[in-house]
């Protein structure tokens, strides 16, 4: 028999495979595999279920992640994929592996975490699962939530002349990363070193204490908004424009000069001798909204500060940069592919 490598396919080619010969049989599976959440009719409004998976050695690394953030963060990534439909994160499920590593207090370091964010998100944690794993600690968290019908939000639905947004800054957890490998360096090489930390306590915190932007979707229901498509960036800015495009059959226009990115990040890219706009458009992890306006909302949106206009939709299906200085440049994705 054939045997093909997963790297052939990478991780969204294996999903759309899978996806491809996936069968809905419930007449209330409204939206499968291919968003942030699922969506599922409850009679009165649509559930929302998302499920995310943390892996040491993946995606984080205990060298410098403190337990209780690692814990906190396996909840905010998940909330961050019930924003994006527009919805409210409602409840949560826990997978935890683990292996004789662990003490029972690290344990429970993980879980403040996650009793912190239960309480920051309003959700209730309602079960999960516990097992041995021989290759370090997985947190697989499920979240559960809601929206009014008339206000989810997919990837698909943007329209010709809408308006493409990004809430908060971008480029942020990417530096912090970075910042925390060098400093893992530096320490192995001198374990005598103390890691400087506290100058970059804001890019460390966007990368290790992400948080999910449900006051947006709280600022959206308020003003009466509706997004006509959204995602969160999870994977990097280019990639989830390149989703929108594919599944709203439209073109992006980006304006590099558009790019909110903090000056922190700016200055942290320089220290790496990084041009800002790589993290801005290629790092991942940020966990904010990517989302398009309608012309009609634009002026309501003007009233979010933490929202900014950054491209907008064309007819055409080209995704475009235009640089600094004027210059048009195909848009790509270099996001995290895991596999
Ligand atoms: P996100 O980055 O928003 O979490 P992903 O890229 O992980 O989204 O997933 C995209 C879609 O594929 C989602 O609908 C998700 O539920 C689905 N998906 C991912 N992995 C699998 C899998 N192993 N089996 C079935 N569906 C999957
Ligand atoms: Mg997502």
């Amino acid at each position: 028999m054939k045997r093909t490598d997963l790297a052939e396919l990478g991780e969204f080619g294996l999903i759309e495979r899978i996806q491809k010969k996936v069968e809905y049989r419930q007449p209330s599976t409204v939206m499968g595999i291919g968003d942030d959440a699922a969506v599922i009719d409850s009679g009165t409004s649509f559930t929302l279920l998302s499920t995310d998976m943390l892996i040491e050695g993946i995606h984080f690394d205990l060298a410098y992640t403190p337990l209780r953030h690692l814990g906190y963060k396996s909840v905010a990534v998940n909330v961050s994929d019930i924003a994006a439909m527009n919805g409210l994160p409602t409840q949560i499920t826990i997978g935890l592996g683990l292996s004789n590593r662990f003490s029972v207090e690290a344990v429970d370091e993980i879980y403040e975490g996650i009793y912190a964010a239960c309480e920051n998100y309003n959700v209730d944690l309602v079960g999960g699962d516990t097992c041995s794993s021989r290759s370090g600690l997985i947190i697989s968290v499920t979240a559960y939530g809601t929206v009014d019908k008339d206000r989810v939000t997919y990837r698909k639905g943007a329209q010709d002349n809408d308006v493409l947004c990004t809430t908060g800054d971008l480029g942020a957890a990417y530096m912090g990363l970075q910042i925390l490998e060098r400093e893992k360096q530096v320490f192995l090489e001198n374990p005598n070193m103390k890691p400087e930390l506290e100058e970059h306590e804001y890019l460390v915190g966007r990368q290790l204490r992400p948080n999910g932007r449900t006051d947006i979707v709280h600022e959206l229901r308020e003003k009466g908004i509706v997004p006509t498509s959204m995602i969160d960036i999870s994977d990097g800015l280019a990639s989830e424009i390149l989703h929108l495009s594919q599944h709203s059959e439209k073109g992006f226009t980006l304006f590099v000069d558009n790019l909110p990115i903090d000056n922190h990040t700016l200055m942290a890219a320089n220290e790496f001798n990084l041009s800002p706009i790589t993290p801005a458009i290629n790092g991942g992890e940020d966990y904010e909204l990517l989302m398009t306006i309608a012309q009609k909302d634009y002026d309501l949106v003007k009233s979010i500060p933490e929202i900014t206009p950054i491209g907008f939709v064309t007819q055409e299906k080209n995704n475009i940069l235009v640089t600094n200085s004027g210059e048009k440049v195909p848009l790509t994705a270099q996001g995290w592919k895991h596999l």
